[in-house]
Protein backbone atom coordinates (compact mmCIF):
# COMPACT_ATOMS: atom_id res chain seq x y z
CA UNK A 1 0.00 0.00 0.00
CA UNK A 2 1.77 3.23 -1.02
CA UNK A 3 2.08 6.08 1.86
CA UNK A 4 1.42 9.70 0.46
CA UNK A 5 4.51 12.01 2.60
CA UNK A 6 2.29 14.66 4.07
CA UNK A 7 3.88 17.65 2.94
CA UNK A 8 1.72 19.85 5.10
CA UNK A 9 2.55 17.63 8.26
CA UNK A 10 6.44 18.02 7.47
CA UNK A 11 6.36 21.50 6.84
CA UNK A 12 4.02 22.17 9.92
CA UNK A 13 6.66 20.39 12.05
CA UNK A 14 9.79 22.46 10.58
CA UNK A 15 7.64 25.68 10.80
CA UNK A 16 6.59 25.23 14.46
CA UNK A 17 11.06 24.85 15.15
CA UNK A 18 11.13 27.93 13.28
CA UNK A 19 8.74 29.42 15.29
CA UNK A 20 10.64 28.98 18.52
CA UNK A 21 14.07 29.68 17.80
CA UNK A 22 12.53 33.20 16.28
CA UNK A 23 10.21 33.61 19.75
CA UNK A 24 14.02 32.91 21.29
CA UNK A 25 16.02 35.17 19.43
CA UNK A 26 13.34 38.15 20.14
CA UNK A 27 13.95 37.61 23.39
CA UNK A 28 17.62 38.94 22.77
CA UNK A 29 16.71 41.60 21.10
CA UNK A 30 16.79 40.43 17.87
CA UNK A 31 13.89 40.08 15.34
CA UNK A 32 13.94 38.26 11.95
CA UNK A 33 12.91 39.75 8.66
CA UNK A 34 12.16 39.28 5.32
CA UNK A 35 12.66 41.04 2.11
CA UNK A 36 10.67 39.78 -0.79
CA UNK A 37 11.18 41.99 -4.22
CA UNK A 38 8.62 41.19 -6.96
CA UNK A 39 8.71 42.90 -10.58
CA UNK A 40 5.53 42.85 -12.67
CA UNK A 41 2.10 41.50 -11.63
CA UNK A 42 2.43 37.49 -12.45
CA UNK A 43 -0.50 35.60 -11.40
CA UNK A 44 1.63 32.50 -10.10
CA UNK A 45 3.95 34.45 -8.60
CA UNK A 46 1.36 36.84 -6.31
CA UNK A 47 0.30 33.24 -5.41
CA UNK A 48 3.57 32.66 -4.16
CA UNK A 49 4.77 36.31 -2.46
CA UNK A 50 1.35 35.87 -0.99
CA UNK A 51 1.96 32.63 0.27
CA UNK A 52 5.20 33.74 1.73
CA UNK A 53 3.91 36.70 3.73
CA UNK A 54 1.51 34.07 5.08
CA UNK A 55 3.84 31.88 6.23
CA UNK A 56 6.33 34.63 8.01
CA UNK A 57 3.75 36.15 9.68
CA UNK A 58 2.92 32.45 11.19
CA UNK A 59 6.24 31.84 12.27
CA UNK A 60 6.72 35.68 13.77
CA UNK A 61 9.32 36.53 10.99
CA UNK A 62 8.81 40.43 9.64
CA UNK A 63 8.17 40.29 5.63
CA UNK A 64 8.72 43.16 3.88
CA UNK A 65 7.46 43.03 0.20
CA UNK A 66 8.70 45.64 -2.60
CA UNK A 67 5.99 44.97 -5.20
CA UNK A 68 7.31 46.94 -8.45
CA UNK A 69 6.75 48.15 -11.78
CA UNK A 70 7.04 45.68 -14.74
CA UNK A 71 8.82 48.40 -16.36
CA UNK A 72 11.62 49.19 -13.63
CA UNK A 73 15.24 49.75 -14.99
CA UNK A 74 17.70 46.66 -14.35
CA UNK A 75 19.76 49.94 -12.32
CA UNK A 76 16.85 50.59 -10.37
CA UNK A 77 16.63 46.94 -9.61
CA UNK A 78 19.79 46.61 -8.24
CA UNK A 79 20.26 49.95 -6.15
CA UNK A 80 16.88 48.49 -4.44
CA UNK A 81 18.85 45.49 -3.68
CA UNK A 82 21.68 47.35 -2.77
CA UNK A 83 19.62 49.52 0.08
CA UNK A 84 18.11 45.98 0.99
CA UNK A 85 21.45 44.23 1.07
CA UNK A 86 23.03 47.44 3.90
CA UNK A 87 19.71 47.41 5.68
CA UNK A 88 20.95 45.52 9.01
CA UNK A 89 17.15 44.85 9.74
CA UNK A 90 16.89 43.48 6.60
CA UNK A 91 18.82 39.41 6.47
CA UNK A 92 17.23 37.94 3.70
CA UNK A 93 16.25 38.82 0.18
CA UNK A 94 14.12 37.11 -2.53
CA UNK A 95 13.86 38.31 -5.37
CA UNK A 96 10.75 36.12 -6.77
CA UNK A 97 11.43 34.53 -10.05
CA UNK A 98 10.70 34.77 -13.34
CA UNK A 99 11.56 38.39 -14.16
CA UNK A 100 9.75 39.94 -16.81
CA UNK A 101 12.68 39.49 -20.16
CA UNK A 102 14.42 42.89 -19.80
CA UNK A 103 15.94 42.08 -16.89
CA UNK A 104 18.85 40.09 -16.86
CA UNK A 105 18.19 37.45 -13.94
CA UNK A 106 21.77 36.09 -13.29
CA UNK A 107 23.10 39.62 -12.62
CA UNK A 108 20.03 40.74 -10.48
CA UNK A 109 20.71 37.45 -8.44
CA UNK A 110 24.38 38.20 -8.36
CA UNK A 111 23.25 41.52 -6.67
CA UNK A 112 22.27 39.66 -3.09
CA UNK A 113 24.86 39.81 -0.94
CA UNK A 114 25.63 35.96 -0.61
CA UNK A 115 24.80 36.37 3.40
CA UNK A 116 21.45 37.40 2.52
CA UNK A 117 20.57 35.27 -0.16
CA UNK A 118 18.36 32.63 1.32
CA UNK A 119 16.94 31.02 -1.96
CA UNK A 120 20.86 29.72 -2.38
CA UNK A 121 20.95 30.95 -6.12
CA UNK A 122 24.01 33.34 -5.62
CA UNK A 123 26.91 31.74 -7.77
CA UNK A 124 29.03 31.49 -4.78
CA UNK A 125 25.95 29.96 -3.12
CA UNK A 126 25.94 27.63 -5.44
CA UNK A 127 29.83 27.00 -5.74
CA UNK A 128 29.64 26.07 -2.00
CA UNK A 129 26.88 23.84 -2.49
CA UNK A 130 29.02 21.80 -4.84
CA UNK A 131 31.91 21.69 -2.29
CA UNK A 132 29.83 20.77 0.20
CA UNK A 133 30.56 23.70 2.55
CA UNK A 134 27.19 25.59 2.38
CA UNK A 135 25.27 27.84 4.72
CA UNK A 136 22.09 28.18 2.76
CA UNK A 137 20.38 24.90 0.70
CA UNK A 138 17.72 26.07 -1.94
CA UNK A 139 14.75 25.77 -0.46
CA UNK A 140 12.67 23.10 -3.09
CA UNK A 141 16.13 20.61 -2.81
CA UNK A 142 16.71 20.96 0.77
CA UNK A 143 12.89 20.55 1.52
CA UNK A 144 12.62 17.42 -0.88
CA UNK A 145 15.86 15.97 1.53
CA UNK A 146 13.55 16.53 4.32
CA UNK A 147 10.92 14.70 2.93
CA UNK A 148 12.53 11.48 2.14
CA UNK A 149 14.63 11.58 5.65
CA UNK A 150 10.75 11.17 6.99
CA UNK A 151 9.76 8.07 4.92
CA UNK A 152 12.82 6.77 7.10
CA UNK A 153 14.58 5.33 3.59
CA UNK A 154 18.33 6.12 3.88
CA UNK A 155 19.80 7.59 0.06
CA UNK A 156 22.81 5.91 0.72
CA UNK A 157 23.35 3.40 -2.14
CA UNK A 158 19.98 4.17 -3.58
CA UNK A 159 19.36 4.91 -7.27
CA UNK A 160 18.11 8.57 -7.38
CA UNK A 161 17.00 9.39 -10.69
CA UNK A 162 16.01 13.68 -10.98
CA UNK A 163 13.56 14.43 -14.52
CA UNK A 164 14.49 18.15 -15.04
CA UNK A 165 18.09 19.77 -14.85
CA UNK A 166 17.20 23.52 -13.72
CA UNK A 167 19.31 25.74 -11.51
CA UNK A 168 16.65 26.09 -8.53
CA UNK A 169 15.57 22.53 -8.80
CA UNK A 170 16.86 19.78 -10.85
CA UNK A 171 20.84 20.25 -10.63
CA UNK A 172 21.03 21.22 -7.05
CA UNK A 173 18.96 18.25 -6.20
CA UNK A 174 21.55 16.06 -7.83
CA UNK A 175 24.12 17.64 -5.63
CA UNK A 176 22.28 16.99 -2.17
CA UNK A 177 21.38 13.67 -2.89
CA UNK A 178 24.89 12.76 -4.22
CA UNK A 179 25.90 14.15 -0.26
CA UNK A 180 23.83 12.00 0.55
CA UNK A 181 25.71 9.39 -1.06
CA UNK A 182 23.14 8.25 -3.46
CA UNK A 183 24.03 7.24 -6.86
CA UNK A 184 22.28 9.97 -9.34
CA UNK A 185 21.20 10.06 -12.68
CA UNK A 186 19.46 13.15 -14.21
CA UNK A 187 17.58 12.98 -17.16
CA UNK A 188 16.25 15.74 -19.77
CA UNK A 189 14.75 16.62 -22.65
CA UNK A 190 17.19 14.97 -24.65
CA UNK A 191 17.13 12.02 -22.21
CA UNK A 192 17.06 8.75 -24.65
CA UNK A 193 15.16 5.45 -23.50
CA UNK A 194 13.24 7.66 -19.96
CA UNK A 195 11.45 5.17 -19.01
CA UNK A 196 13.97 2.76 -18.98
CA UNK A 197 15.92 4.69 -16.72
CA UNK A 198 13.21 6.00 -14.05
CA UNK A 199 11.88 2.68 -14.00
CA UNK A 200 15.47 1.60 -11.66
CA UNK A 201 14.58 4.46 -9.60
CA UNK A 202 14.62 3.98 -5.82
CA UNK A 203 14.02 7.86 -5.62
CA UNK A 204 12.64 9.21 -8.52
CA UNK A 205 12.19 13.02 -8.68
CA UNK A 206 10.03 15.01 -11.04
CA UNK A 207 10.58 18.62 -12.24
CA UNK A 208 9.06 18.96 -15.60
CA UNK A 209 6.49 21.11 -15.36
CA UNK A 210 3.99 18.73 -17.25
CA UNK A 211 0.61 17.55 -15.95
CA UNK A 212 0.71 13.78 -15.44
CA UNK A 213 4.40 13.41 -17.37
CA UNK A 214 5.04 10.16 -15.22
CA UNK A 215 2.67 7.18 -15.52
CA UNK A 216 2.70 4.30 -13.83
CA UNK A 217 4.78 2.20 -15.65
CA UNK A 218 7.54 4.38 -15.33
CA UNK A 219 7.71 4.02 -11.49
CA UNK A 220 9.66 0.93 -9.73
CA UNK A 221 7.26 -0.64 -7.69
CA UNK A 222 7.81 0.34 -4.03
CA UNK A 223 10.10 3.62 -5.36
CA UNK A 224 10.15 6.87 -3.53
CA UNK A 225 7.86 8.88 -5.72
CA UNK A 226 8.47 12.88 -5.30
CA UNK A 227 6.19 15.08 -7.72
CA UNK A 228 8.19 18.89 -7.81
CA UNK A 229 5.66 19.83 -10.65
CA UNK A 230 3.20 22.49 -10.04
CA UNK A 231 0.93 22.66 -13.22
CA UNK A 232 -2.74 25.00 -13.84
CA UNK A 233 -5.08 22.68 -15.46
CA UNK A 234 -7.61 24.56 -17.72
CA UNK A 235 -10.73 24.02 -15.01
CA UNK A 236 -8.08 26.10 -12.38
CA UNK A 237 -6.92 23.21 -10.94
CA UNK A 238 -3.53 22.46 -9.70
CA UNK A 239 -1.59 18.94 -10.70
CA UNK A 240 1.62 17.67 -10.77
CA UNK A 241 4.18 15.79 -13.17
CA UNK A 242 3.03 12.70 -11.58
CA UNK A 243 -0.11 10.73 -12.77
CA UNK A 244 -0.82 10.43 -8.76
CA UNK A 245 -3.84 8.07 -9.51
CA UNK A 246 -1.93 5.51 -11.58
CA UNK A 247 1.40 6.12 -9.64
CA UNK A 248 -0.11 5.45 -6.18
CA UNK A 249 -0.68 1.98 -6.99
CA UNK A 250 3.10 1.27 -7.31
CA UNK A 251 4.83 3.86 -5.74
CA UNK A 252 6.25 2.99 -1.92
CA UNK A 253 5.86 6.19 -1.10
CA UNK A 254 4.48 9.67 -3.11
CA UNK A 255 4.29 13.14 -2.81
CA UNK A 256 0.66 14.89 -3.16
CA UNK A 257 0.25 18.06 -5.12
CA UNK A 258 -0.82 20.13 -3.81
CA UNK A 259 0.45 19.61 -0.54
CA UNK A 260 4.06 17.69 -0.82
CA UNK A 261 6.79 19.68 -2.34
CA UNK A 262 5.10 23.27 -2.00
CA UNK A 263 5.05 23.49 1.99
CA UNK A 264 8.63 22.11 2.13
CA UNK A 265 10.02 24.93 -0.02
CA UNK A 266 8.32 27.79 1.90
CA UNK A 267 9.18 26.66 5.56
CA UNK A 268 12.90 26.14 4.07
CA UNK A 269 12.63 29.53 3.09
CA UNK A 270 11.93 30.59 6.77
CA UNK A 271 14.58 28.27 7.83
CA UNK A 272 17.01 29.54 5.83
CA UNK A 273 16.20 33.29 7.16
CA UNK A 274 16.37 32.55 10.79
CA UNK A 275 19.74 31.06 9.67
CA UNK A 276 20.73 34.60 7.71
CA UNK A 277 20.07 36.28 10.97
CA UNK A 278 21.80 33.66 13.20
CA UNK A 279 24.98 33.98 11.34
CA UNK A 280 24.59 37.81 11.15
CA UNK A 281 24.04 38.45 14.82
CA UNK A 282 26.57 35.85 15.55
CA UNK A 283 24.25 33.50 17.09
P1 LIG B 1 12.19 24.20 -15.80
O1 LIG B 1 10.85 24.56 -16.37
O2 LIG B 1 13.25 25.22 -15.73
O3 LIG B 1 12.75 22.95 -16.59
C1 LIG B 1 12.04 21.80 -16.87
C2 LIG B 1 13.00 20.66 -17.02
O4 LIG B 1 12.29 19.55 -17.51
C3 LIG B 1 14.13 20.96 -18.00
O5 LIG B 1 15.38 20.71 -17.38
C4 LIG B 1 13.89 20.00 -19.17
O6 LIG B 1 15.11 19.49 -19.71
C5 LIG B 1 13.07 18.92 -18.52
N1 LIG B 1 12.17 18.31 -19.49
C6 LIG B 1 11.27 18.94 -20.29
N2 LIG B 1 10.66 18.04 -21.07
C7 LIG B 1 11.17 16.83 -20.78
C8 LIG B 1 10.95 15.52 -21.27
N3 LIG B 1 10.08 15.28 -22.24
N4 LIG B 1 11.65 14.51 -20.73
C9 LIG B 1 12.55 14.73 -19.73
N5 LIG B 1 12.81 15.96 -19.22
C10 LIG B 1 12.12 16.99 -19.75
O7 LIG B 1 11.99 23.47 -14.40
P2 LIG B 1 11.80 23.96 -12.91
O8 LIG B 1 11.91 25.42 -12.77
O9 LIG B 1 12.70 23.06 -12.16
O10 LIG B 1 10.28 23.58 -12.64
C11 LIG B 1 9.76 22.29 -12.86
C12 LIG B 1 8.38 22.19 -12.25
O11 LIG B 1 8.52 22.30 -10.83
C13 LIG B 1 7.42 23.30 -12.64
O12 LIG B 1 6.11 22.76 -12.70
C14 LIG B 1 7.52 24.29 -11.50
O13 LIG B 1 6.35 25.06 -11.35
C15 LIG B 1 7.70 23.36 -10.35
N6 LIG B 1 8.37 23.92 -9.16
C16 LIG B 1 7.80 23.66 -7.98
C17 LIG B 1 8.40 24.11 -6.83
C18 LIG B 1 7.77 23.78 -5.51
O14 LIG B 1 8.09 24.40 -4.53
N7 LIG B 1 6.90 22.79 -5.46
C19 LIG B 1 9.58 24.86 -6.88
C20 LIG B 1 10.17 25.09 -8.13
C21 LIG B 1 9.54 24.60 -9.28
Amino acid sequence: MTKIIDGKLISAKLKEEVKIEVENLREKGISVCLAVVMVGDDTASKVYVRNKKRVCEAVGIVSKEFILNANISQQELIDLIDLLNKDRKVNGILVQLPLPKHLNEKDIISSIVPSKDVDAFHPINVGKIMLGEYDFLPCTPAGIIDLIYETGISIEGKNCVIIGRSNIVGKPMSMLLLQKNGTVTICHSKTQNLKEITSKADILVAAVGCPNFIKDDMIKPGAVVIDVGINRLKDGSLCGDVDFEGAKNVAGYITPVPGGVGPMTIATLMKNTLLAAKLQNHN
